[in-house]
């Protein structure tokens, strides 16, 4: 079977249950280069718009998986290897998917495009956009998500703001949280006011739970994550582990699997199981060979064990 070049998983989603990712730029081309990206530093900070992968090309392959894959899928989501808001044609990549299924398109963004009117309308016909807003006064954002030289975070504030008052679908707003970064209490009013004028759907509260870029990056602890949920009231929920347990991928050559979601970014045996719908005892069959073929390598992070694509492969 012809490997996908633009898709990755099903993988585990902490929010969207199991979800089939869609890679809409290259690694690792973002607007931000936070300090606790789960996928790497940011080798091209941009602001330039293009089709970074041709959208004839994306929509093949969802048509390809969608015929082959035999297990269910709870989400598509348009992410990957960096700002997906960066592709020129989201909004041609959105709509061709609704012609292809009416598995629900969510859009996992840091929202930082939102300011112009043309990204805020290539969004409208997602069913979900997940946007990240993780700091409100400059000194924390510059500090946190390390911007684009020219980024302020007024205006993309006001660009989330701006989207809410057009878009019909759910947003759900994620904070992460890194300790001693953008936990004081002086920015956490701010963030709850700048909450009260979005108006999301949802609060996600996130903290660092997988590898860092920045090994400095710290998480809060589950009593201080908790306190700032009761701070931000009913709509705010901590953003719990996937735990469903998909059906078995069939025919997918799992090793290629492995590799393909792992250099998306780190995961635990446990993590890859339920993504992949297999059991941990026959995943542990290909990552042994892939460990001492030197392909994949161990880091142990808050106290769990996390694969990773080794530095030299
Ligand atoms: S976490 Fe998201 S927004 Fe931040 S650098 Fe990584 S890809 Fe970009």
């Amino acid at each position: 079977m012809k490997a996908f070049r633009h898709l990755y998983g099903p993988v585990p989603s902490r929010r969207l249950g199991r979800s089939l990712g869609i890679d809409l730029v290259l690694h690792k081309i973002c607007t931000y280069d936070c300090i606790y990206c789960q996928i790497g530093k940011t080798t091209d900070k941009t602001l330039v718009r293009k089709e970074y992968v041709p959208v004839k090309e994306i929509l093949k392959e969802v048509r390809r998986f969608l015929k082959e894959e035999t297990s269910s899928i709870d989400h598509l989501s348009l992410s990957g290897s960096g700002e997906p808001t960066l592709h020129s044609q989201i909004r041609s990549v959105i709509e061709g998917i609704k012609t292809i299924t009416s598995i629900p398109v969510a859009v996992i963004t840091n929202g930082s495009l939102l300011y112009e009117e043309k990204v805020r309308q290539d969004l409208l016909h997602a069913d979900i956009v997940l946007p990240s807003l993780d700091a409100i006064s400059s000194e924390v954002f510059m500090r946190i998500n390390r911007p684009r030289p020219g980024f302020s975070v007024e205006k993309v504030i006001e660009g989330v703001v701006e989207f809410r008052k057009v878009y019909k679908g759910q947003i759900w707003l994620e904070i992460l949280f890194c300790k001693g970064v953008n936990d004081s209490q002086e920015e956490l009013m701010r963030m709850k006011k700048a909450v009260d004028r979005i108006q999301p759907d949802r609060i996600h509260l996130n903290t660092v739970v997988r590898p860092p870029s920045e090994r400095w990056a710290a998480p809060l602890n589950p009593k201080e994550i908790e306190k700032i949920r009761d701070f931000f009231g009913e709509k705010a929920e901590i953003i719990s582990e996937f735990d469903r347990h998909p059906p078995s991928m069939l025919e997918r050559d799992i090793k290629e699997e492995i590799f393909k979601i792992l250099r998306r970014r780190p995961l635990s045996l446990s993590d890859l199981s339920k993504g992949m719908g297999i059991s941990q005892n026959e995943l542990d069959q290909y990552i042994k060979p892939l460990a001492q073929e030197g392909k994949i390598q161990t880091r142990i992070y808050g106290g769990s064990i996390y694969y990773e694509i080794s530095k030299e492969s």
